[in-house]
């Protein structure tokens, strides 16, 4: 099977939106009347975002998924994406599960594959989305305002949980092992609540290197601060497990810096916690309040009783 007809069986589906798709030097996409593009890119790469031998459909899904999160993110709604792809070699089971994943998710956002490239080399994956967003509404990191509470959506912690079980660090039941797999793989964006959360938060992001680090551009942007509960957030692991398996100091490590969640943090004054919980209702989003945007810079962690937590909770960087 050659590059083209690979491109036409596993990624060619005819357009929808897009004035034009697949099959052309380039694709052709208008944004609504009134409405911003928002574009964003992420590159996975095997041995660093995900395991070698995970399963292709997992894959395809988690590739769309961590794009789609920073659509949520920016409270944009999915329009298309592009997909750039590195493949060692042509193998049809991996394309056939890859695609499926993939296209699952696409489906259920109504986000369509509009272009791409395909190329001998490393399995590298490269999606770019693009999202729509009425004008001079997105959701920015740069408008957290003191007073206003700090809020996450979902639950944290899971996929670290899952990368400690592969690692052998912790280990868990099969039942366990399995539900943390799942968050970590098969992650959910959260793009209705970032939409419903137009015009009530003041400062979103998504949460990939690790709470802490990724609230931290928030208060960088918004030149603010924050306390933050640290077991308010280590009661948000999703997985259960008693502290024989997994000691209060790990559990708050894993939830506040754990990475690879793609939930929501984000901001909204406390005059707007019903608008917020609406939003959380529409959305069927869970969402919790960690805590709140003081105006001295620097992050502020402290226990249930209001005692100050130490420790060193340094999220992902690449380069670190
Ligand atoms: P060009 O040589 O002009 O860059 P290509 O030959 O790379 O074009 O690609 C042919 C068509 O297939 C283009 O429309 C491109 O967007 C599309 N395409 C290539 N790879 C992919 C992919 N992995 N997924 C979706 N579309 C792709
Ligand atoms: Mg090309």
């Amino acid at each position: 099977m050659g590059e083209f007809d690979l491109i036409a069986h596993y990624f060619k589906r005819p357009a929808r939106r897009a004035a034009l798709g697949v099959g052309d030097d380039c694709a052709l996409l208008a944004p609504a009347p009134g409405m911003q593009l928002a574009i964003s890119s992420d590159m996975l790469v095997e041995g660093r975002h995900f395991l070698s031998g995970v399963d292709p459909a997992r894959l395809g899904h988690k590739s769309l998924a961590v794009n789609l999160s920073d659509l949520a993110a920016c409270g944009a709604k999915p329009l298309a994406f592009t997909l750039a792809l590195s493949l060692p070699h042509v193998d049809e089971t991996w394309l056939a599960g890859f695609s499926r994943g993939m296209f699952a998710l696409a489906d259920a956002h109504e986000c369509e594959l509009i272009g791409g490239d395909t190329t001998h080399g490393p399995l590298n994956i490269c999606i770019t989305v693009f999202g729509e967003v009425p004008q001079g509404k997105a959701l920015l990191r740069s408008g957290a305002k003191p007073g206003d509470d700090l809020y996450i959506s979902g639950t944290v912690g899971d996929a670290r949980l899952a990368l400690e079980a592969h690692r052998g660090t912790v280990s868990l039941d099969a039942q366990a092992l399995q539900a943390a797999q799942a968050r970590m793989d098969m992650p959910t964006p959260r793009v209705a609540l970032g939409t419903a959360l137009r015009g009530i938060a003041t400062s979103a992001v998504d949460l990939s290197d690790g709470l802490l680090g990724d609230v931290g551009h928030v208060l960088a942007a918004s030149k603010a601060g924050a306390r933050i509960d640290a077991d308010a957030v280590a009661a948000r692991l999703g997985i259960r497990i008693d502290t024989t398996t997994l000691p209060q100091d790990l559990r708050r490590q894993y939830t506040l810096a754990g990475g690879d969640d793609y939930e929501l943090a984000f901001t909204a004054p406390a005059s707007a916690r019903d608008a917020v919980a609406h939003a959380s209702l529409a959305s069927q989003t869970p969402v919790t309040r960690i805590g709140s945007i003081e105006a001295d810079a620097g992050l502020r962690l402290v226990d249930a009783s209001g005692q100050p937590v130490t420790g060193r909770f340094a999220s992902f960087d690449h380069f670190a």
